[in-house]
């Protein structure tokens, strides 16, 4: 067992943001302005712009206002049935060289692309998997991802496939480390924004400290549920959530092993999972009585 990083047990706050939006530098229908005043007003602490194949400067902080992390999407390769691959790279220092052309882009291969993000500065995950009709054995060979989105709300809000855990855990079964990450991807068209967000844990909001967060997993996903605590003591696995509480915890885990928690009368303040042992790896998701979710990144992983 390769215990995990626990952002629950770390010292410093939690600090919510989102890395994935767009503005009318790309196809959002908000100017960059615009798009910072909105996850200002909504106190956010962090935001990545990530408009399509390149990347915007990041705007000068406003006061009380979000820090700006630098981001970008890139659609590029080819996936198993033919779509393309959707990478979003947060940190970077400058733009990677891309072609113009979209035939060209989706000629390069994925791995590559991947290097020169990270070459440039970025760490890189995996937007909206189910949308890009991605299958794991397009996800399981990428060297170098941080994660996949676990759930992003333009296309769910769009097509209804914005939840990509079964591709989560399908990596995670086979080894693969990956985090789960939570985003708007807002385009501002739909309702896709303040839907989902990252709290992550650091000691300073610098763009430094987020990056090296999203980088390490000291994060979890959200919609709107908060998690006071989970603790894992090598036995069990001890999760604490904030008002409302629950109506449902999940203890997910490769094949058929896990746990479901579901509340009978008031929603559920705690719920604790005894591990057996024999799991390859165990994540946590909790939903409200509302449907607001969020998703923990795993805690151990058997490589
Ligand atoms: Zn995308
Ligand atoms: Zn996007």
């Amino acid at each position: 067992m390769t215990a995990l990083l626990n952002p629950f047990a770390r010292p410093g706050r939690w600090f919510r943001g989102v890395f994935h939006c767009h503005t009318t530098n790309s196809d959002g229908m908000r100017s960059v302005e615009s798009a910072m005043a909105y996850y200002a007003e909504g106190g956010y602490d962090f935001v990545s712009i990530t408009d399509h194949n390149q990347l915007t400067p990041v705007p000068r902080r406003r006061k009380d206002g979000p820090l700006a992390v630098p981001g970008t999407e890139v659609d590029v390769g080819q996936s198993r049935l033919g779509t393309s691959y959707h990478l979003v790279g947060i940190g970077l220092r400058e733009m990677i060289g891309l072609p113009r052309e979209v035939a060209a882009r989706h000629g390069l291969a994925p791995q590559a692309v991947v290097r020169a993000l990270q070459q440039a500065g970025a760490v890189v995950f995996v937007a909206h998997p189910y949308w890009s009709g991605l299958v794991v054995d397009d996800l399981l060979p990428l060297d170098g991802v941080a994660g996949i989105e676990v759930f992003n709300a333009n296309t769910e809000v769009d097509i209804g496939k914005g939840y990509s855990g079964v591709h989560w855990d399908d990596c995670l079964s086979r080894g693969k480390l990956l985090f789960g990450v939570a985003n708007d991807d807002a385009h501002w068209r739909l309702q896709d924004f303040g839907q989902a967000w990252t709290q992550l844990r650091a000691e300073a909001l610098t763009p430094e400290s987020i990056v090296e967060g999203l980088q390490s997993g000291a994060f979890y996903a959200s919609t709107g549920a908060v998690l006071e605590d989970v603790a894992f003591n090598g036995a069990a696995i001890t999760v604490r959530v904030g008002a409302p509480g629950a109506s449902e915890v999940r203890f997910k885990c490769d094949h058929r092993w896990g746990h479901r928690v579901v509340a009978e009368g008031e929603p559920l303040e705690t719920a604790t999972y005894a591990v057996r042992g024999h799991e390859k790896y165990v994540r946590v998701e909790v939903a409200t009585p509302s449907g607001q979710r969020a998703w923990t990144n795993p805690l151990f992983l058997e490589r």
